[in-house]
């Protein structure tokens, strides 16, 4: 649920992150409000800048678990924001992965998300192995009024921990010397399976109850801007990587033919995406939830 408040010179919406327990607030003056009001408030907004990840996390949303190469250039994300800005004004725009640690230019990512979504929080989402490679994020960071590290913890074995624990301290010397905002999220907590196997092998879920699927999907904010156009989840954005990798079985081609939002759409035309709840492609989702106890992800590093 999103909530307005309408002060003397200032809008504050407000929104609970029911996953997490947040409250996501966006404040904007007046005339700020005035120039955005024709644009489409949506709660998060998240660009994956890279698709490998050091991690092999059983069941990752977006598929960063199963060998995908590759990246987002500063060029391409410039070019996907210059699309969009203008039409929709996310609350809270994410920068995640795959591991975005990984991406040589991760730091530039944040003056490039403030050009384009000023009035945005910025959420960096990491699992925090490669924060050393980049000693320009915290400055870049604290110049980002409303910017969050966010370090998402994947094992409590004593090997996971040791092996993070040199970036939490750097992290902590960050916050001491920069004051920028850094959030620590249990993510192994709350995990559940989103698909079956892996490669070749995996399988959607087949509930085919599209509409609690949705209703429990941890995912269903999580917009994301892939090859500039707008894609309803990460499960339904990334499959086009694994389709390429892998060879996929037939149960999968009805997700395979989702259809994104281009950026020369309508207005109406994106009025009517973003509403969308519940869609046929939910079916390949779990319509409960299905936690699991996540085996350590580091046992199988593989890209370093
Ligand atoms: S850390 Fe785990 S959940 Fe996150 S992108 Fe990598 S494999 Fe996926
Ligand atoms: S397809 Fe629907 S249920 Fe599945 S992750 Fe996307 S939004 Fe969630």
């Amino acid at each position: 649920m999103i909530t307005l408040i309408k002060l003397s010179s200032l809008i504050i919406f407000v929104m609970l992150n029911k996953f997490t327990s947040d409250y996501v607030v966006l404040c904007i003056s007046i005339s700020s409000f005035s120039q955005l009001k024709s644009m489409k408030i949506v709660r998060n907004l998240e660009l994956h800048i890279i698709h490998s990840c050091n991690l092999h996390c059983e069941s990752c949303a977006h598929y960063s678990n199963q060998y995908h190469q590759g990246l987002v250039t500063l060029g391409e994300a410039a070019q996907w924001f210059e699309q969009w800005q203008g039409r929709v004004q996310p609350i809270s725009f994410s920068l995640l992965g795959g591991e975005p640690t990984l991406h040589p230019q991760l730091a530039e990512f944040v003056p490039l998300v403030k050009k384009y979504f000023p009035h945005s929080k910025l959420r960096l989402v990491t699992n925090g192995f490669f924060l050393e490679r980049h000693p320009d994020l915290p400055r870049f960071l604290r110049s980002y009024p409303r910017a969050e590290l966010h370090i998402s913890i994947h094992h409590d074995s004593p090997e996971y921990v040791s092996h993070l624990q040199p970036q939490l301290d750097l992290v902590f010397q960050w916050q001491q010397e920069y004051e920028i905002s850094i959030k620590i999220l249990n993510s192994q907590k709350y995990w559940t399976r989103r698909y079956y196997g892996v490669g070749s092998q995996m399988e959607p879920f087949a509930d085919n109850q599209p509409r609690q699927s949705w209703e429990n999907c941890p995912a269903k904010h999580c917009l994301q801007l892939f090859q500039g156009q707008l894609w309803k989840c990460p499960p339904l954005a990334y499959l086009q990587l694994q389709a390429k990798k892998y060879s996929l079985s037939e149960y999968w081609q009805p997700y395979l033919n989702y259809t994104p939002l281009s950026s020369n759409c309508t207005e109406p035309e994106l009025h009517e995406f973003l509403g969308r709840e519940d869609e046929s492609y939910c079916a390949m989702c779990p319509s409960e939830p299905q936690i699991f106890s996540l085996p350590n992800p580091i046992e199988n590093i593989s890209v370093k």
